[in-house]
């Protein structure tokens, strides 16, 4: 399943108060419509609806998808912040990493990420593409 939070911050700009959501989980099977907010950072900028002002927050979180069997947990400098070691992320990692078929990996930046995506949908693997 998906996790997030709804917050409001104070626009750096003007001030005002803009919302945003944080995902600490995101199943792109159970929510397919989010698997491209990921790959184009949209689901990462937080725009102003009163100065218009963007304020992009490239918070870590779990990528999770069913179909290719695969987790690839991403992980910023800022995630204690997001608690991502939270109870119910970490049951769905273990629910789902010990099946055999799972790849489980780990990324440090968004850019990691999404490149991990885009080899795992066309079914390369990653590590010898990063031998390579
Ligand atoms: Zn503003």
């Amino acid at each position: 399943m998906s996790l997030y939070t709804e917050v409001q911050f104070k626009c750096f700009n003007c001030s005002e108060p803009i919302p945003f959501t944080i995902w600490q989980s995101v199943n792109v099977t159970l929510d397919p419509e989010q698997k491209s907010r990921v790959l184009d950072s949209s689901m990462f900028f937080a725009i102003c609806p009163s100065c218009g002002n963007e304020h992009f927050f490239p918070i870590g979180f779990l990528y999770h998808d069913m179909d290719k069997q695969i987790m690839l947990f991403y992980r910023d400098e800022e995630s204690e912040k997001v608690d991502l070691e939270s109870a119910v992320i970490a049951n769905e990692v273990h629910e789902f990493r010990t099946l055999s078929e799972y790849k489980y990996r780990v990324v440090n930046e968004l850019n990691r990420l999404k490149e991990k995506i885009i080899i795992f949908d066309e079914n390369l693997d990653d590590f010898e593409i990063e031998h390579y």
